[in-house]
């Protein structure tokens, strides 16, 4: 199957459930990425800043970037002009960052706080009570260039799928606490990132509204 009609595929599947795809293009070339945009899909997601940036120069400027790995704070400015979304905030610290280039250049950038839902210990993120401490803090208060859109969360590297669906259930009950407590009547926090190429089906189901798919568009990374 081509890069066209697995996206289709996906697409065909998400039809009419209110959930987003981003295509994650880590690893793969711009022709190949450009085969992706030629189906019209135009939101796009990389886990390294300077990949992110790299390739935006190459490719069409209507594309959407997602940021979904793990950003140092020194590779913020890379991607602060542009970016549609950070994914991957998992410390108040690069949420300074963020917020300090933001201002810079008057733009306000939507974020993910990224919560810890998996066994693994190698997983960046943040535990839901830190992710309350942040949105309590008072620095965080004075973020005029940040916006929380919702959060993000990655289930554990398993074929259990109980395991995977009860991760995701855990972080759609944090989007709820979060939402209850610090953003009632803010239409904008609204996202719940969760669901990958080999557990999107199981995040769907536990209500996820954006699935981020590597792989099963454009065939196992080396
Ligand atoms: C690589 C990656 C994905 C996509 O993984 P696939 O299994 O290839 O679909 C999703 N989210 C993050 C954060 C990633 O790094």
């Amino acid at each position: 199957m081509s890069v066209k009609e697995n996206i289709q595929n996906i697409l065909s599947e998400l039809k009419g459930k209110k959930v987003e795809l981003v295509a994650v293009t880590k690893t793969q070339t711009v022709s190949v990425i450009k085969e992706a945009y030629d189906t019209g899909h135009k939101i796009f997601g990389e886990n390294k800043a300077q990949e992110l940036a790299e390739k935006r120069e190459e490719l069409p400027e209507d594309i959407e970037w997602h940021m979904i790995g793990h950003l140092q704070t020194n590779k913020v400015k890379m991607i602060v002009p542009f970016v549609k979304l950070i994914q991957s905030v998992d410390s108040l610290h690069l949420l300074k960052e963020i917020n300090k280039e933001a201002e810079k250049i008057d733009r306000i950038v939507d974020c993910l706080l990224q919560i810890k839902i998996a066994k693994e210990e190698t997983k960046y993120g943040l535990d839901v009570a830190e992710a309350v401490n942040i949105l309590q803090s008072p620095e965080f208060e004075k973020m005029d260039f940040i916006r929380i859109a919702g959060i993000m969360g990655m289930a554990t590297l398993t074929e259990d799928e109980q395991i995977i669906r009860s991760e995701f259930k855990h972080l759609h009950h944090y989007f709820n606490l979060i939402k209850d407590q610090f953003f009632r009547d803010r239409t904008h926090f609204k996202e719940i990132s969760m669901g990958m190429s080999g557990d999107y089906k199981i995040a769907i189901e536990e209500g996820t509204t954006m699935v981020r798919i590597g792989s099963l568009i454009f065939g196992e990374r080396n």
